[in-house]
Parts: C-alpha cells; sequence; structure tokens
C-alpha cells in the first residue's frame, strides 16, 4: 500500500507548506494537529494542513512524530489562518505558528494540570486519631473547594494535604467561585445598549458602543456577559496592553466565576494552560491582550473589543494583524455579536458605523451622575515659559490646589529635553544608528536614543565646532517634573513614565499615593492617560497638544486626538467638575478648534473630510511594502525593481503606488528603510496588487541581508 502522504505548513517564511509521508508505524495525524518533521538540517513543529495528497515524488521525506491525537487546531481556526494567509499575504505555516500559543508552537504536550482547589469527597474522613488530617476535613466541608496555597496558607504542611488526599475523603475540584457582586441597576442609556446587545445573540452584529470615559461601558459589557452566559456560551473580552491590570481582571471574577487571563507577562505553561480550559469549555469568559484574539471556544457566544481604537490591537511586527478586525471576522464565522467600545473610537469604525455597516450605541453622560469636563486653550505664543509650563497653566494649577483638587499634567515624551543644540554652530546630538536625535536624560545624566536603544555620555563641549555651548532644547516630563519643584514647592510631585515606573508593583505604589486624595501633581506620558481611575483629579493640563499633530503620520491627528480625549477623560470622574487645559501654539488650528469646540465627534467629521479629499483610509484600503537593509542602496534597488516588475502587469492598474521612498525614519538601528505604498479603490484591487506583488517578491528575494514585509491596513507609517 502507498504510504499516506501529507501536508504540512512549517513556520517558515518562504512557501511554508510541504508534503511529508507518513511511515508505516505511524497513524497519520488529522487535519489540525501538530507533527514534529525534519526540515532542512534541523526539525520543526508543524500543522497538519491536508490529508492523502497526491505527490509521487519518491525522496519526500517523513515526519518524525505526530504529536496530537486529535487536531489542535480546530477547523474553524485552521479556516481563520487559511483566511488571514490571504489577507494579510503572510505564509500559511508563520500565521499557524502565531496562533498557536508559545508552548504549543514548541511541542509541548496538550496536558491540563490538576485542578487547583480541594473538595471534600463522597467517602466519609475515618481516621480519627490524624487530629490535622481532620481539622483539614473539616474546613474543607466547610469552605471548599479550597486552592492548595490558601492550604498552606492557613497553616496546614503540604504532608497533611498529602495524606488526607490519599485516603480518598477529599478529592480536586475546579475553581474556587469567585463571583460574589450584584450588577447595578443600569441607566435608561446602558439598558438600551445592554438590550441591543442581547437581542443580537445568536447572530453576528457589529455593535459601536461609544461612550464617554466614566459612562459605564464596561457595566454594559458585564450585564451582557451575563446574558450571554445564561445560554451556556462562552465570551472573548479583548482589552489593551495597557488595561490588563490585576483590577481589571478582578471586576470581572467578582462578576463570574470561570475567568482566564491572556497577556504577554504569563509563563509560556500558564498561557498554554488557559488556551486548553477555553478549547475545552471550561471557562467561561477569557479576558485577554491583542493574541487572546486566537483563542479556541467550544461554543463562543459574544467578543468584547474594549478601546477598539487602541494601537496594541495592531502587531507591528512579523504578522501584522490588526485584533480587532479579526475580533469582526470571528464574530462573522461564529455568528456573535462583536461589541466594540470606545470613547474615541477609530475612523475606520466610525466609517462603518456612518455606512450603517455597524449599529451605533451612544452613552453620552458619566454614570454615577459625575459632569464632563471643559475644555480650554492656552495660547503659547509669546508667553514667557518655565521649562515648558506657561504663566497661564501656573495660575489655573494654583487655582485648583487652593480648591484642594489634584492635578494630571500629560505629556508623551520621556526624558528631560528632546534635543541638545549648540548655540553656537548649531550641530544637534545624533543616534549613530539611526536618522534620530537624541533625547537629554538626567539622574542618570546621558542621551538617549528613543528608537534603537542606544545610549551615549553627554559630550562637554559642541562635537561639531569644540565650543562649550550646548543647551537642551524642548521639553521631557523630568524637565517638566524639575520645573514643577520649583514652582509648587510644598506640594507633593508624582512622575509617572517608562523612567520611574518600570514595574507594575511601581505603578501600583504611585496610585495608592494618588488615591489617598491630598492635593499632588502628577506629570506623565500616556502610561498615566490610559484607564485609571482619579477621584480626586480636577484639573489636566496638556503641556504639548502640537507635536503629535505635526508628525508626518496621516493617524497622527486621530492617535493625537484620542490621547487628549483620553487624558481629559481623568478629570472630574467623581462629583467635582474638571477643566481640562490645553498649550499650543497654533490656537487656530482647525483640527485642535473643532476637538475643544465639537468634542471628538466633531473632530473626527473634520478629520475624516480630510481623509477623504486625500483618498486616505478609511476611505480607500491601503498597505505598504517595507524592505530595509545595512547596505544604504539594497533595499531600494530591490524595491524599485520589484515595483518595475510589477508595473508590467495590469493587475496593478487601479491601485496607485508611491516611491520607493525612504521612510520618515530612514535609517533604524543601522537599517536604511524604504517604503511603498499602495492605495487602492477597492479591496479586492489591493489584494490583486498585492498578491501579484509578493508572488514576485517571493519568486525574486532581496539580496543580502535585505529584510522586507507587508503590511495591509498599516497603522503607523513611520
Ligand atoms: P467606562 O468603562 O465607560 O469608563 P465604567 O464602567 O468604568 O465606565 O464606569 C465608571 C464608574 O461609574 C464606575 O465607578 C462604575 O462603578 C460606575 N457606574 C457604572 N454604571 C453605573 C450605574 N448604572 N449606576 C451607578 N454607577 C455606575
Ligand atoms: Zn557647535
Ligand atoms: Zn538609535
Amino acid at each position: 500500500m502507498e504510504p499516506t502522504t501529507i501536508q504540512v505548513a512549517v513556520p517558515r517564511p518562504l512557501h511554508a507548506v510541504y508534503d511529508y509521508k507518513v511511515p508505516a508505524d505511524i497513524d497519520p495525524p488529522r487535519v489540525g494537529a501538530r507533527v514534529r518533521v525534519p526540515f532542512g538540517r534541523s526539525r520543526t513543529v508543524g500543522v497538519c494542513v491536508a490529508r492523502h495528497v497526491a505527490n509521487p515524488h519518491p525522496k519526500l521525506k517523513a515526519i518524525d512524530a505526530v504529536l496530537d491525537a486529535d487536531a489542535a487546531i480546530p477547523g474553524e481556526l485552521l479556516e481563520l489562518a487559511r483566511w488571514m494567509s490571504s489577507y494579510y499575504h503572510h505564509p500559511l505555516g508563520e500565521v499557524l505558528a502565531t496562533m498557536l500559543p508559545a508552548a504549543a508552537r514548541k511541542g509541548a504536550e496538550f496536558k491540563l494540570d490538576p485542578p487547583p482547589a480541594w473538595i471534600v469527597s463522597e467517602r466519609p474522613f475515618a481516621n480519627g486519631r490524624a487530629k490535622e488530617q481532620a481539622r483539614l476535613h473539616a474546613y474543607l466541608a466547610e469552605h471548599g473547594p479550597v486552592a492548595d496555597k490558601k492550604i498552606v496558607e492557613l497553616g496546614f504542611s503540604r504532608a497533611v494535604l498529602r495524606n488526607l488526599a490519599a485516603s480518598g475523603s477529599i478529592r480536586r475540584a475546579q475553581f474556587e467561585p469567585s463571583a460574589s457582586e450584584a450588577a447595578l441597576t443600569p441607566t435608561a442609556a446602558q439598558s438600551a445598549a445592554i438590550e441591543a446587545v442581547v437581542a443580537g445573540l445568536g447572530h453576528y452584529r457589529p455593535i459601536l458602543l461609544e461612550g464617554v470615559t466614566g459612562s459605564g461601558k464596561t457595566e454594559v459589557y458585564l450585564q451582557a456577559i451575563a446574558a450571554s452566559l445564561a445560554s451556556a456560551g462562552q465570551v472573548l473580552v479583548l482589552v489593551p496592553e495597557i488595561a490588563l491590570t490585576p483590577q481589571t481582571l478582578a471586576r470581572f471574577q467578582r462578576r463570574f466565576d470561570r475567568v482566564g487571563m491572556l497577556h504577554s507577562n504569563l509563563s509560556d505553561h500558564e498561557r498554554l494552560q488557559t488556551w486548553l480550559r477555553a478549547r475545552n469549555g471550561e471557562l467561561d469568559v477569557v479576558i485577554g491582550t491583542r493574541s487572546a484574539i486566537f483563542t479556541a471556544f467550544q461554543k463562543l457566544s459574544l467578543i468584547i473589543v474594549d478601546e477598539e481604537h487602541d494601537s496594541s490591537y495592531k502587531q507591528q511586527d512579523g504578522l501584522r494583524y490588526s485584533a480587532r478586525d479579526l475580533a469582526l471576522k470571528r464574530g462573522q464565522d461564529h455568528q456573535v455579536p462583536v461589541v466594540l467600545g470606545s470613547a474615541t473610537p477609530s475612523f475606520e469604525t466610525l466609517h462603518n458605523a456612518a455606512q450603517a455597516r455597524f449599529a451605533h450605541l451612544k452613552l453620552l453622560e458619566r454614570a454615577g451622575g459625575a459632569s464632563m469636563p471643559s475644555y480650554h486653550l492656552i495660547d503659547m505664543r509669546g508667553q514667557s515659559l518655565q521649562d515648558g509650563v506657561s504663566v497661564p497653566l501656573q495660575h489655573v494649577i494654583r487655582k485648583h490646589l487652593s480648591a484642594r483638587g489634584q492635578i494630571l499634567l500629560f505629556l508623551n515624551r520621556r526624558g528631560f529635553a528632546p534635543t541638545l543644540l549648540c548655540a553656537a554652530c548649531g550641530w544637534q546630538a545624533e543616534c549613530s544608528d539611526c536618522d534620530a536625535r537624541l533625547t537629554l536624560h538626567q539622574q542618570p545624566a546621558g542621551l538617549t536614543c528613543h528608537h534603537c536603544g542606544l545610549k551615549f555620555q553627554v559630550p562637554a563641549t559642541c562635537e561639531a565646532c569644540g565650543k562649550p555651548a550646548l543647551m537642551p532644547v524642548g521639553v521631557g516630563t523630568q524637565r517638566t517634573e524639575e520645573a514643577l519643584e520649583k514652582l509648587f514647592a510644598d506640594i507633593p510631585i508624582i512622575r509617572i513614565d517608562r523612567d520611574t515606573t518600570r514595574t507594575n508593583n511601581q505603578l501600583e505604589a504611585h496610585l495608592a499615593k494618588i488615591n489617598q486624595g491630598a492635593p499632588c501633581l502628577m506629570i506623565g506620558t500616556q502610561m498615566l492617560a490610559k484607564g485609571h481611575h482619579f477621584p480626586n483629579v480636577t484639573m489636566v493640563g496638556i503641556i504639548n497638544a502640537d507635536a503629535g499633530f505635526a508628525s508626518p503620520d496621516f493617524r497622527a491627528p486621530e492617535r493625537t486626538a484620542q490621547l487628549i480625549v483620553q487624558v481629559a477623560g481623568r478629570a472630574g470622574r467623581a462629583e467635582r467638575a474638571g477643566e481640562v487645559w490645553i498649550q499650543t501654539y497654533q490656537p487656530e488650528s482647525a483640527a485642535l478648534v473643532a476637538l475643544i469646540e465639537q468634542g471628538y465627534t466633531g473632530f473626527a467629521a473634520h478629520e475624516l473630510g480630510q481623509r477623504r479629499a486625500m483618498d486616505l483610509p478609511p476611505e480607500r484600503p491601503m498597505a505598504m511594502i517595507r524592505a530595509d537593509a545595512v547596505q544604504p542602496e539594497l533595499s531600494h534597488q530591490w524595491l524599485t525593481a520589484l515595483l518595475e516588475a510589477a508595473r508590467r502587469d495590469a493587475s496593478l492598474q487601479p491601485t496607485e503606488t508611491l516611491g520607493p521612498a525612504p521612510a520618515p525614519l530612514a535609517r533604524l538601528a543601522k537599517r536604511h528603510r524604504y517604503q511603498i505604498m499602495l492605495i487602492a479603490p477597492d479591496r479586492r484591487a489591493l489584494h490583486r496588487a498585492l498578491r501579484h506583488i509578493s508572488g514576485l517578491a517571493r519568486a525574486n528575494p532581496p539580496p543580502g541581508d535585505t529584510r522586507w514585509s507587508i503590511d495591509v491596513d498599516p497603522y503607523d507609517t513611520l
């Protein structure tokens, strides 16, 4: 009999699907099972994607082993992988490798840890002489299920637990029930939103839930989840990287018993355990960051994407997928509602809502009666500055401090100053490996490249003219902190950025101090901007609104406005109304005025008009082809040749190509970067062009150390 031949997707960039034969002594794997195969001179773990492929090649290699009796990747996810491979123009084997938890990718056995808790079994406890065992048995009878860890904390020895378990009078059990909190009484707007989601259960229904910060979106999620669990479903909740804190998890655990968490700070083993439990149907709710979108479920009934505009949903290297977009795709595949929540929806989502492809629900008021902050501009032209803090801003700060309010100042720039300039000749300190200026830091003093991470000593004199005329230009959070210390000597100042706050514990310590409620000044980057609840903040100051709007990236205004609104959302969250003060040198800027006078909605309408006029997304679909190499001209030449060859074919026709041009950050970590931008009249044309170009690129791979990539729906064009 002919040996079975299978097709295996391996995590390699080129073709990624190869035929192998299955030796007679191995049972052929199911489609979706992992197999260990020889590849080149090494071995790798791949996924069987088809069986009984006809391939009479006599030298076909044989697989080493089948790792799963069943499919590791259920059929639905395999279909999703195929779809992603064609949508993102990425090899199937690498897509599958991205989907699998790291441990599974490395070949780990799919074995669940024993359940973490203990309860009494049906068999009575009969060893009256073992006093400690009797005590533990009685405790479990009253309190179980109780986790191993808790038992040890209560002072029982491991031996007592072991002996009691051996007697058979206790057994392992799943999760300790954690739900203890009742639902809040929803407001009318919340009720309408909950009903809309519940009415959509059992169907694909994308819903934009636009709700100002503090309007009670999370309560809507919680009650919609409860309704969907009532019919034995499972729910996936995606949250931004920065938002998956122990508090977020706790909030869900107070409502639901079987909640699992997936994020990058877990060990590979922990991630695999949660993934397997969701796949088995042992978890009701999985809450996770971007890659949690690849969780397998028994019966998915609802998907929620919180802060759907957040950049962390887009993977920026390798397989450049958007978890938000994949949530919609999975919602379609499973026929379940997908709730996209945000105070500042992405333009893509607003566009879809405007085209009536998404339902659009609004929560316009804050829950619990808190009012929305008022916005004010500070015209910085001609103002005298104290390290970034203008005199009018100082006045407002004093006013709020004397009313015993807390103040949050936002500046999205770490370090002391973004530039070190020679006042004599104009030289600026630049990174040796990037086309970028170095940021001056103090304590410890040094120059740091915020792009590649290189550090340099601060020169005593100018490297160009030798004069001792170096001066810091511009402000970062360190400099503002110093200025505030001088201006407000008796007020505690708390700086929160990646330099002061590297760990979760440090962040917790800062937040605990703030939440004591005494007047204080906070200065921080976007670390401070998102998610936190500061009931005593009555004023928010934006130190520099202009930098974000000025970036060459077409999404910069959208991103900047989202950040400003998110930061502003920290003010006046409790009974005291808040004020937002924005420093700008461009008080007449149409974007800024729209934002101040009409809020995010008005701003978005204005900006979407600009995007439309310029044929940019979301009006037109876009993709980028990027290439970089250490040798300056290498990637440029390859991209030029690629585009020339591609243009010979009519299939490129309706799609506009721009470039190859140097990336705005033209050199990064010694590599010279070039890019081609593609803008198409519709998705079909875009994909036709990309298929054509990627086919040519794979047939004529770039020389030397050149790396190249395709980015469909790029988030970042820098
Ligand atoms: P969002 O997710 O929109 O920022 P949250 O769900 O965190 O808002 O709600 C903000 C605050 O309002 C929380 O303290 C929450 O407990 C409270 N809240 C939400 N809904 C209600 C309600 N229906 N009644 C009373 N308080 C509510
Ligand atoms: Zn000089
Ligand atoms: Zn650098």
